[in-house]
């Protein structure tokens, strides 16, 4: 008898009827002789609808009670889905995250799950019951307060789940067929490609390919979990995230970020030191910096940019303009609308010009770049979120366009 993980997206259990489907699939995996494990998201935009009405009737809530309020989502699910579960005639229960075992930090809205206690579940299985845990969340030992793990956090739910129950595959279902090679929503050529590296998963979603949160990629990586990403509305097969991939190509795909925002601290003395107090500031508020880039020195003056979450903007601001006096800066710049446009691929790492090419394809469209940083197997690019749609566009053209047959 094999184990599975499968996770459903919010999309997937967006109504009654879909719920149903997915009660369907369940019972047909469990009555194909599997113990199954389901971690549900909220229904839909439930999650933006509660966040929408938090800053309805505060300006500043507090991480706790935001966390109260949006693990409510995957609470309504798991209920759901359990209960047409059992109408199907196979027995079921759902569990919290906090009932499931999953032990967290104590970072609000960001949450790392630290351990996994997980008996329940495994009781539960013993009684041969399908148990459906609800994604997203976990309970700070310390505090005894549930915590949320950040956005698409049942993605890491699940994966992190399917290690410490050594499931034999985790499968992501959710509203696409698998892992295209750019979001069809902005390229109508992608297409779904049948396997991806971890190590290429790993840098696409981290560049922001939404179809699956970075940090579920590295547990996956970590325990060796095969993880399945496929369509919840039909049987078809998707992508497989694995260690080894037959073909390494040079570029496997383009991925795109909106939800970051740049800020410049200008004209800081160019002088060891400067860089540590800055982020050590920023580090020192939870701030997360992506990119970082510092200019040219002029008359011993240089302006440093950097990249946070669109969230963290705010905060990163007040950090670094607490500092400015200390830094001896002129001041400090925020642009919101800006687009990170990524291509990945493992195989850039035996291939020189990769980089060089980027920047022709996209000069060639007239898209100003004001930001680059590489990895060995990453290249992107900050350019201005107007052009983000076209930049991908053209990349994916120019690198993953499949000849005509
Ligand atoms: P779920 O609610 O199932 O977790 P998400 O909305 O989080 O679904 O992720 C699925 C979405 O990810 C797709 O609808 C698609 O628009 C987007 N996406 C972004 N990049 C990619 C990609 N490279 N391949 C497939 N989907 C992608
Ligand atoms: N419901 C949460 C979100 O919308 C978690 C998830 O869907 O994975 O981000
Ligand atoms: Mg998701």
């Amino acid at each position: 008898m094999s184990l599975v993980v499968q996770k459903y997206g919010g999309t997937s259990v967006g109504d009654a009827g879909r719920i149903s489907n997915v009660a369907r699939r369940v019972v047909e995996t469990r009555k194909a002789g599997n113990d199954v494990v389901v971690v549900v998201s909220a229904m839909g935009q439930t999650t933006d609808e509660l966040i929408e009405l938090a800053t309805q009737v505060s300006s500043r809530p507090t991480g706790r009670e935001m966390d109260m309020l949006l693990t409510a989502g995957e609470r309504i699910s798991m209920a759901l889905l359990a209960m047409a579960i059992r109408d199907l005639g196979v027995e079921a229960a759902s569990l919290t995250g906090s009932q499931a075992g999953i032990l967290t930090d104590s970072t609000h809205g960001g949450a790392r799950i630290t351990a996994i206690k997980g008996d329940r579940v495994r009781q539960y299985l013993d009684d041969g019951l399908v148990v459906i845990v609800a994604g997203f969340q976990g309970v700070d030992p310390a505090s005894r307060d549930v915590t949320t793990l950040g956005r698409g956090g049942s993605d890491a739910t699940a994966v992190a789940l399917a290690a410490t129950l050594r499931a034999d595959v985790c499968e992501i279902f959710t509203d696409v067929d698998g892992v295209y090679t750019a979001d069809p929503r902005l390229v109508a050529d992608a297409y779904k490609l049948d396997e991806v590296s971890y190590e290429d998963m790993l840098e696409l979603a981290g560049a922001g390919a939404g179809v699956l949160m970075a940090r579920s990629v590295e547990f996956a990586r970590r325990f060796g979990i095969p993880v399945h990403v496929r369509s919840s509305f039909h049987d078809g097969p998707g992508t497989w995230i694995k260690e080894e991939v037959m073909e390494e190509a040079v570029v496997t795909g383009v991925a795109h970020d909106t939800t970051e925002a740049k800020v410049t601290v200008h004209g800081v003395p160019d002088q060891p030191g400067i860089a540590a107090k800055l982020f050590g500031a920023l580090a020192a508020d939870g701030v997360i910096v992506d990119m970082i880039v510092q200019n040219v020195s002029t008359a011993g003056h240089t302006d440093i940019s950097f990249t946070v979450p669109d969230e963290h903007l705010e905060k990163a601001q007040s950090a670094a303009e607490a500092v400015l006096p200390e830094l001896q800066a002129n001041g400090i710049d925020v642009e919101a609308n800006i687009a990170k446009v990524s291509l990945v691929g493992t195989g850039m790492r035996n291939h020189p010009g990769v980089a060089a090419d980027m920047f022709a394809v996209l000069a060639a469209n007239g898209i100003n770049i004001s930001m680059i940083s590489t990895s060995a197997v990453r290249i992107s690019c900050v350019i201005d979120a107007a052009r983000c749609t076209e930049a991908v566009q053209a990349l994916h053209a120019h690198y993953l366009e499949k000849e005509p047959v």
